[in-house]
């Protein structure tokens, strides 16, 4: 069972929860994060039985959920939840395209591909500063500097920013210029990382891992939900496949799939699934299709010179096909575009 506290339950509210507990001989594990406290109780089925927290002071809800993740899971939850990142929505009712440069490199590039991004109907933007790279002799990022160049874009554009966090040492700096915080495909289990970023108050996309299960990956939300922050935005990126002509398998069925096992938005991003131009666009169309509840894609001004991810960048034509695609699938599915609601 798990016990939410409301946010402002006290100190006092959350030690008389403890002890009722422990007087059912049930056992407690308190879990303080900075938007809420959340308590799980484990014990025998006539102690959770007997239990009847849910009237004590301080107490939000509590939760008996047949599933091992309990606090992202779709059960008891009569809609799918939407969060919001700097004012834009993610969830159900509308479709956000989330879109920018690989890594940030220079704060023109970053301007550019922030402006392209605006124009084909992105309301958020995207942009490595510590980029985690399978080669050690590879750009790694520019850190601090490429944090400062997206939070100076985002004033000149008006576009929130997410960015990837790859260690739990930089939680403060990168969460001070990040409106979103990104955890990538290989560091879905990294659990120091999901715990900071659980605590950190910043809303955060987890990408799937490259081998995860929909219940690995369901697994690692609830460490960042643990901590009390449930806004949470899950990422299919695609998955280790046989075959080499594409880079990543995209797996569509995630979608439908993931978004009943848990209230959580889900959302694709083709071009790390791809890793080539000429597929994210078809990719992107049977993600909107299939229903995700955005899409977050790579663009950049000038393709053949990046520094990250070149190939799969999106840019001219092709860039137009997407945000054509962005205009008319999610509509017929009933959503509202989150760029007309910026609008
Ligand atoms: C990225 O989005 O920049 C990235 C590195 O993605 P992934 O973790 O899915 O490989
Ligand atoms: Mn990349």
């Amino acid at each position: 069972m798990v016990i939410v506290m409301a946010p402002g339950a006290s100190e006092g509210d959350i030690e008389t929860v403890v002890a009722h507990i422990e007087t059912h001989r049930g056992q407690a594990f308190v879990s303080r994060g900075v938007m809420r406290t959340i308590i799980g109780v484990v014990g025998t089925e006539d102690v959770l039985e007997t239990l009847d927290a849910e009237g004590l002071p301080g107490v939000a809800e509590t939760m008996r959920i047949t599933a091992p993740y309990k606090l992202v899971s779709a059960q008891n939850h009569a809609k799918r939840t939407t969060i919001r990142v700097g004012g834009v929505p993610i969830g159900p009712d509308t479709f956000t395209l989330i879109a920018g440069p690989c890594a940030v490199e220079t704060p023109e590039q970053t301007l550019e591909a922030a402006r392209m991004a605006k124009r084909a109907g992105a309301t958020l933007l995207r942009g490595g500063a510590y980029k985690p790279r399978t080669s050690p002799y590879a750009f790694q990022g520019l850190g601090v500097d490429g944090l400062r160049i997206l939070a100076e874009v985002r004033d000149e554009v008006g576009l929130p920013i997410v960015t990837e966090i790859t260690d739990a040492a930089d939680i403060d700096v990168v969460s001070r210029y990040a409106d979103m915080l990104q955890v990538g495909t290989r560091n879905m289990q990294n659990f120091g990382l999901l715990q900071a970023v659980g605590s950190s108050g910043r809303p955060v996309m987890l990408k799937r891992g490259l081998t995860a299960t929909y219940e690995e990956w369901l697994m690692a939300a609830e460490y960042i939900a643990q901590r009390g922050n449930l806004d949470i935005v899950l990422c299919e990126r695609g998955v280790r496949s046989f075959e080499p002509a594409i880079r990543n398998m995209l797996d569509v069925s995630a979608v439908p799939m993931v978004q009943r096992l848990s209230h959580l938005p889900v959302i694709i991003d083709p071009s790390h699934a791809a890793g080539r131009r000429d597929l994210v666009v078809p990719l992107a169309r049977a993600g909107m299709a299939a229903g995700a509840d955005g899409v977050m894609v790579d663009v950049h001004p000038s393709p053949e010179t990046a520094l990250c991810d070149g190939p799969q960048a999106l840019y001219g034509d092709v860039l137009d096909e997407l945000a054509a695609a962005v205009v008319t699938i999610p509509a017929a599915l009933g959503r509202t575009s989150a760029a007309n609601l910026a609008g």
